[in-house]
């Protein structure tokens, strides 16, 4: 008997971040950690808050280690779900109770949870490129049929109206991001009413929900003042799938959590799809001890200080040099166009050069590509006189 074909050629071809990772942990046993400029993956490089490890000390102190390392309800511990709840409702005015909340292993469990509970075979979801790569994945496996819409040329806000040729009577939902990977943008309030408002309109035109799915694991990373709207605000048919891995360094933990809207339409069956989907799927009961971190460390942040400094460091130098970067208000990446069109041929000069971008044809725009700047200050000062030598390769510099 044959073994699924599409597993197989997702398991024997890596995503390009990931192989771009694994090519620098080889170069680094070749050359040396210090001599290769890792910008691949978005791993957190600032320390998770000091509340973590006391947290995870107490618990194992005062908690019955039964309990602890024990199953939780499938959905996720109701002492944690009622504080994440509280903390939302005080936080952006929503009336959220745990039975609105999943507890899961952070945002790709989230997502294909999510996308598992709302899709039907040949329905549609619509990513805003750039957009996450996994997200293809994600809906494809869920049956969905993944469509892309372009974004505004130079802002890369959402493209209202190439949005609006986009949405047709099988749109089931939209998967939005921000603060985006891989650009770094924070869609502003005006871009995201008009989105919500698109999309009631559409609801009425078509009379069935339209799901916005709010992928927000860079939420608490931004710059500058930015703020991010919440969107169970603007949109009542909206899924936050929300992690832990970026908020808090955590991204070895699995954790994280979906909310539905409590003014969701027919609310309540998507939250029963969303744990028969987790239940489908075999992801019940989250990382138990790391559910009950998270209950006592409501509140607690990571010094995003660093990011702000890596990030400053690294526009201001590469677009003294020449390359033409998109200005980042969140997450912890820089979007920088290639200064050739075909972006691996960019790629492989760089490399040269022991520098390690990823492409971002696989996020929905070639001609680009991302720098992920979640790594030591130390790293970003070393490469610049390796990205100076490109810019001059290309003619960039006068
Ligand atoms: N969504 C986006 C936009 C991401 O960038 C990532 C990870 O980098 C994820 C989801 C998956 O996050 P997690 O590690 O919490 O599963």
């Amino acid at each position: 008997m044959k073994i699924n074909e599409k597993m197989y050629s997702l398991g024997s071809r890596r995503s390009i971040i990931r192989e771009i990772f694994e090519y620098c942990k080889t170069r680094a046993a070749e050359i040396g950690a210090d001599r290769v400029f890792d910008f691949s993956i978005g791993n957190p490089s600032v320390e998770p808050p000091r509340e973590i490890a006391e947290a995870i000390a107490r618990l194992i102190e005062t908690e019955s280690a039964t309990l602890l390392h024990g199953y939780t309800s499938a959905q996720g511990d109701y002492s944690t779900r009622l504080a994440i709840a509280e903390d939302i409702n005080s936080r952006f005015g929503t009336a959220l109770s745990p039975d609105n909340l999943y507890m899961t292993c952070g945002a790709a469990a989230s997502l294909t949870i999510s996308l598992r509970a709302l899709m039907n075979a040949g329905d549609e979801c619509i990513l805003f490129a750039p957009f996450f790569t996994e997200y293809r994945v994600f809906v494809e496996n869920a049956g969905g049929v993944p469509v892309v819409s372009a974004p505004e040329a130079g802002s890369f806000q959402i493209d209202i109206s190439d949005l609006a040729g986009k949405i047709t009577e099988r749109t089931k939902a939209v998967i939005v991001n921000s603060p985006n990977n891989p650009s770094g943008v924070v869609y502003t309030d005006k871009t995201l009413r008009a989105l919500t408002d698109l999309l009631k309109e559409k609801e009425r035109e078509y009379s069935h929900p339209i799901y916005l799915i709010a992928d927000e694991p860079y939420r608490e990373l931004v710059y500058g003042g930015a703020s991010v709207p919440y969107l169970m605000n603007y949109y009542d048919d909206t899924l936050v799938c929300y992690s832990y891995s970026k908020a808090l360094s955590l991204p070895g933990e699995r954790i994280g959590y979906i909310a539905v809207s409590p003014k969701m339409q027919e609310g309540t069956e998507v939250y029963l799809a969303v744990c028969g989907a987790g239940r489908s799927l075999g992801y019940v009961c989250a990382p138990s001890l790391f559910q009950r971190v998270i209950r006592e460390c409501i509140g607690a942040k990571v010094d995003i200080g660093a990011y702000e400094k890596n990030r400053d460091l690294l526009l201001n130098a590469l677009t003294e040099y020449g390359f033409e970067c998109v200005r980042p208000d969140g997450a912890f990446y820089l979007f920088v166009k290639s200064p050739e069109p075909d972006a691996y041929k960019f790629f492989e000069r760089a490399k040269r050069r022991e520098i390690l971008v990823v492409p971002c044809d696989d996020f929905g725009t070639p001609g680009y590509v991302r720098i992920a700047y979640c790594v030591s200050r130390e790293r970003i000062e070393n490469s610049l006189p390796a990205f100076e030598a490109l810019a001059r390769e290309y003619g960039l510099k006068g």
